[in-house]
């Protein structure tokens, strides 16, 4: 065995610090789409769609539209779509192993794509997603409510359009925005459609909130939410206040150049949790069958460095700091 040679890594657990929201009741929707409201406003605007849940494991977006559905908070202009998304991965939700409930399948946020969206779905995940995409090609806009798995401050995923970075900074859902392309196994919804067309105006915005688990990450989609609405000038007059305070511009805008996909067994050489720049160019951050990966550039940002270190998998993004738009 060389001193490179993967070591099966110990995945760190977190605890599940609030109860996962029971959607139940949402289940008929009223949108013709299981756990679909749309709630449309007498004066025209635009199509808001806030989804939740498209990782099964991640219930701190279903905190958010359990909020908004539960106060009945209807838009002041323009229509608000709130979709529970993933929920037969969300139903097998077990705080005692709350990893396994990411999907059924397959991972709902790489299926995005017409050659994958067609009957016979070929998983019950894309099955679900067919369901929802006339709301996503409808959308305007999207807020795609997601988590992380290690404790990091939340941030924006705006994908690679600039109006999608304009948006954020016009959002400002969270003080980092991270500009990236997505992922080798398969394209997310907020690259779908008009969102990825540079020929539409259909903007999407993903938001991780936090760890997955984190009693705060709730509270973040629920701000994220209403910050959503406020910025589209969309909110109702009264509402009930998030506890948490975002930004009012994003401070850091980052580009992403460096997606490192698992090729064959990925192991860190660094304790990464996400969130640190590394000072110099050339540091080994981890071994992929025995092969070192470095960083690409001094003050390298470290994205998201996942635990399921699977060859096809995102094991982690690479990134610099850019010019806010
Ligand atoms: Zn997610």
């Amino acid at each position: 065995m060389t001193g490179t040679r993967a070591q099966a890594q110990a995945v760190i657990e977190y605890p599940v610090e609030f109860s996962p929201p029971d959607i139940v009741r949402f289940r008929d929707g009223n949108a013709g789409v299981p756990f679909v409201h749309s709630f449309e406003a007498a004066r025209p605007g635009p199509h808001l769609l806030i989804t939740a849940l498209v990782h099964g494991n991640e219930p701190a977006g279903a905190v958010a539209l359990n909020r908004l559905l539960s106060q009945q908070l209807r838009p002041s202009r323009g229509r608000l779509t709130l979709a529970f998304a993933n929920v037969g991965a969300y139903a097998r939700f077990d705080p005692s192993s709350p990893r396994a409930s990411r999907s059924v399948e397959e991972d709902m946020n790489r299926v995005w794509s017409p050659d994958i969206l067609v009957a016979p779905p070929r998983s019950a995940d894309v099955a679900r997603a067919i369901e929802l995409r006339p709301l996503v090609e409808q959308a305007d806009y999207l807020l795609d409510l997601h988590t992380t798995q290690h404790p990091n401050e939340p941030l924006v995923l705006a994908g690679p359009l600039p109006r999608s970075r304009e948006l954020a900074r016009k959002a400002a859902l969270a003080d980092l925005v991270v500009v990236d392309r997505g992922h080798a196994q398969g394209p997310r919804m907020r690259d779908y459609g008009g969102f990825a067309d540079p020929g539409s105006a259909n903007t999407a915005l993903l938001i991780e909130c936090g760890q997955h688990w984190a009693a705060s990450s709730g509270e973040v989609a629920y701000a994220a939410a209403i910050r959503m609405l406020e910025r589209l000038e969309m909110a109702p007059a009264t509402f009930e206040q998030p506890s948490v305070t975002l930004p009012e511009v994003p401070s850091r805008f980052v580009e992403i150049t460096m997606p490192v996909t698992v090729k064959r067994e990925f192991v860190f050489a660094l304790p990464l949790r996400g969130g640190e720049i590394i000072p110099r160019a050339g540091t080994v951050i981890g071994h992929d069958g025995g092969e070192p990966v470095v960083t690409p550039y001094d003050d390298c940002f470290v994205l998201m460095p996942s635990q399921r270190l699977i060859a096809g998998l995102t094991a982690v993004r690479l990134g610099r700091l850019i010019s806010p738009p």
